[in-house]
């Protein structure tokens, strides 16, 4: 293992893997209620080629994967993939981020395959309100989910909410008590300015406004949970890799994160490149800018060159994104890139 740096000297170890671009859920900020046109399905990398791929960034220094999608959990088989990535020696962290509906049947198969821990994304405690937000009525589902993931040793499980003004705002002092009552490491996300239509075939739609109309910076989140208590800082990360600040109320056995990519980036502290289904390395969430490894992964590239591609796309990591002073990514939604 070499350990790789970009253009900017930041090391680079996080591959996050989009398995599919399907979703059983059709959250309002993230897809149209009628869906979107799928990818055909020869036009998904395999589980073979996602290992190849995942065992050539090992090579290079990559040591943690997150599967996502889509809904990662709706494609076949999926412990299969993860008993696959597990056998990369140089990979030592193997997470999950789903919606927690179909968490509940396969979590221990998930842990059993060698999957360390979830993220659960979930922005209502409120039946109706889970409905309205996600278009299905899946609350109970996603709450056993949670609990069998988190009995089954897939800790910790993080529940990840997007926070939205006038939608579940009202909520995060809710969220926030269950970090007190169930110890539940919750994680406040600021609402991005994504496109929730598929972009036309040769033409683009970017969202209306370089920040959604409906963002909350997380300093007003913050600022509304002083009803609680006095946080402080936590002095040791929540397991993981990502960009949260984590706080802690004094009696909580749970924490609070805070993930700003706008109010507050952290692209300085970017260590991730992005797989899509189809095979495309994106350099960073927030920019179009991709490159096809597909291609050179089915016409036979040797070793050498697939991982020539890899660095290729590393060395094209913006040094940060430009939101909100430009508009936010138009070529894909945020269910076709995998969050
Ligand atoms: N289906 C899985 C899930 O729900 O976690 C994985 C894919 S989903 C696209 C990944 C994450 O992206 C979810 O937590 C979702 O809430 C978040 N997300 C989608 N659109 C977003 C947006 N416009 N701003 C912030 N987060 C967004």
């Amino acid at each position: 293992m070499t350990g790789l740096s970009d253009t900017f000297n930041r090391p680079i170890n996080y591959l996050r893997i989009s398995v599919t671009d399907r979703c059983n859920l059709r959250c309002i900020y993230c897809l149209p209620a009628e869906g979107i046109r799928l990818l055909p399905h020869s036009e998904i990398l395999t589980y073979e080629e996602i290992a190849t791929v995942a065992r050539l960034a090992a090579e290079l220094g990559i040591n943690k994967v997150r599967l996502t999608g889509g809904e990662p959990l709706v494609r076949a088989n999926l412990p299969e993939l993860i008993a696959m990535l597990a056998d990369i020696s140089a990979i030592d962290d193997i997470s999950l981020t789903t919606n927690g509906v179909l968490l509940e049947d396969s979590a221990s198969e998930l842990k059993r395959a060698g999957l360390r821990r979830v993220n659960v994304s979930l922005d209502s405690l409120r039946e109706d309100k889970y409905e309205h937000i996600t278009r299905h009525r899946k609350l109970s589902q996603v709450l056993q989910g949670i609990e069998t993931a988190r009995a089954c040793g897939l800790n910790p499980v993080k529940i990840n909410m997007v926070v939205m003004r006038g939608v579940n705002d009202d909520e995060v002092t809710d969220f926030a008590n269950l970090t007190i009552a169930e110890g539940w490491h919750v994680r406040f996300i600021e609402l991005m300015p994504f496109a929730t239509e598929n972009p036309p075939e040769g033409h683009s739609t970017a969202a209306s406004t370089n920040l959604h109309p409906q963002f909350i910076p997380a300093q007003e989140i913050k600022e509304r949970l002083n009803s609680l208590g006095k946080m402080e800082p936590c002095k040791k990360p929540v397991t993981g890799n990502g960009p949260a600040k984590y706080y802690r109320f004094p009696q909580a056995t749970g924490t609070i994160g805070f993930i700003t990519p706008i109010s507050e980036h952290f692209c300085f502290n970017c260590n991730r490149l992005r797989l899509t289904a189809e095979g495309s390395l994106r350099p960073c969430l927030l920019s179009d800018d991709e490159i096809d490894l597909r291609q050179p992964l089915r016409d036979g590239a040797p070793p050498e060159k697939l991982k020539q591609v890899i660095t290729e796309a590393i060395r094209r990591k913006p040094n940060q994104h430009q939101l909100p002073r430009e508009p936010g990514p138009k070529k894909r939604l945020m269910s076709q890139v995998g969050g």
